[in-house]
This record gives C-alpha cells, structure tokens and sequence, in this order.
C-alpha cells in the first residue's frame, strides 16, 4: 500500500512538473497557462494528449516533435522528473504531515522559477501570490489555534523589506541592478515558512553563500548575471529539512 502512495506522489509530482515547466515559459512570454493547450514553439501545432504524458511522451518521441521533428529542449523532462522526485522524497522523508505540504510548496515555486528565472530573469507574481495563499492554508489546516498568523505575517514582511534595504544597498555600492524584485518577494515565502526571522535569516545567509559558490564556478566574464531566486529556494529548502530534524539547535551543531 505505501509503495502505491509512493508511486502515485512521484506521478502527481511529474505531472505538475509538466505544468510548472509550462508556467516557467508561458508566464515571463505572456502565453495564457491554461489554453491554449500544449503545442509546438517550433511549429505551432497543438499536441495530442498522448504526446503530453510526462517523462514518457519526450522517451517515446526521442525528444523530436512528432510533426516538425524540430528537437524539443529537455527541460521540460528534467523539471517533470525533478518534481516528481522532490515530491516522493518530502514523503518518503515527513508522510502527510505539515511538513510534507511546506516542502512541496517549496520545490513547486523552485520548479517554475528553475525555468522562468535561469532562462528569463524573471520571477513571476502569480507564482508568488497563489503560493503566500497556500502558505498560509497549509499552517491553518495543521496547526488549527496554534498557528501565530500575525508571527508568519510579520515575519514575512520584515523579511521582504529588510531584502528590499539590501537591494538599495547593494544598488547604491555595485552601481546597477543587485538583486530583481522577483527576489525580494520571495523572501516573504521564506518569512512564511519558518515564522521565525533568525531561521528565514540562515537560509538567506546559505542562500548567499550557494549562490557565491556557483557564481564563482560559473562565472568567467565578470558581467554575467547569476538569478538568485533558485538560491533562495535551495537555501531555505535544505535549512528547513535540517530545522525540522534537529530543532533550532542545529544551529550549534
Ligand atoms: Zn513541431
């Protein structure tokens, strides 16, 4: 019975994978999500459901569309099967507790913004706001009376302006652009995950330091931008696992 939840979590998991990847295009090219339905940026036509199964449909058309045979990109794989894997492990690591609901919430908006942010800089309002809403449902349902909504509130928006200070900083000392406002609202979802400014303050400080890491692997020209968004998202996602097992104490660890 476990292996069956485990199976059908790592296909709802792929499936809105497929959906994310489609949301991390559609969005920053101001392409309705919903309809049209898929079809092919090369030539335009709609795609039949069978085409449209994830992981599965990009094997059997060996990543060619069936029309054009113009070569899909393999994103949209690699997005389905690493939000169905990140699904199954929250599971397989919490079950269907609080903490499942908080990590997938998590991975989702790291899936669309892995897309929207690496390929346009662009992180996407709705994106922000549908998760603020699930955020907030997802205290509500589990810790009933005990959730401290104005805690999490207050939390989330000192995080988003103390992260809009640095912006204005940073602008003020690298002379341009030093972090999106795409960045800056993230930060209220980092707020809302721990309801707590020393944790959502680690995980910008671990954010930072990954995301110092890459630039300094990545970068060759100095100009090159580094989006930040992921970093957050990665940052507060592996803080968040550590929190839950070791308790604020893994601070000392
Ligand atoms: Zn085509």
């Amino acid at each position: 019975m476990e292996l069956l939840i485990e199976i059908f979590i790592f296909i709802i998991g792929c499936c809105l994978g497929s959906f994310y990847a489609c949301m991390g295009y559609r969005i920053p090219n101001k392409i309705n999500t919903i309809k049209p339905s898929s079809f092919c940026p090369n030539c335009k036509k709609p795609l039949k459901w069978y085409m449209n199964i994830p992981l599965f449909s990009y094997i059997f058309l060996k990543g060619k569309c069936h029309y054009c045979k113009e070569k899909i990109g393999i994103s949209y794989f690699l997005i389905e099967l690493f939000t169905g894997l990140s699904f199954l492990i929250s599971y397989i690591l919490y079950g269907f507790t609080i903490n499942f609901f908080i990590l997938i919430i998590l991975f989702s908006i790291l899936s669309v913004t892995l897309i929207s942010d690496i390929k346009y800089y662009y992180i996407s309002d709705r994106v922000i706001i549908i998760s603020v809403i699930a955020m907030y449902i997802i205290h509500f349902i589990f810790e009933k009376e005990n959730f401290d909504i104005l805690r999490y509130t207050i939390t989330a928006l000192l995080m988003f302006l103390i992260m809009f200070l640095i912006k204005i900083l940073g602008d003020k000392i690298f002379k341009k652009e030093s972090l999106g406002g795409g960045d800056i609202k993230l930060m209220s979802i980092v707020g809302l995950t721990f309801g707590d400014i020393l944790m959502s303050f680690v995980s910008l400080f671990i954010s930072s330091v990954l995301a110092l890491i890459i630039s300094l692997i990545l970068n060759k020209n100095k100009d090159n931008i580094i989006p930040f968004g992921p970093f957050i998202l990665i940052g507060t996602i592996i803080v968040y696992i550590y929190y839950v097992i070791y308790g604020i104490n893994f601070l000392i660890l």
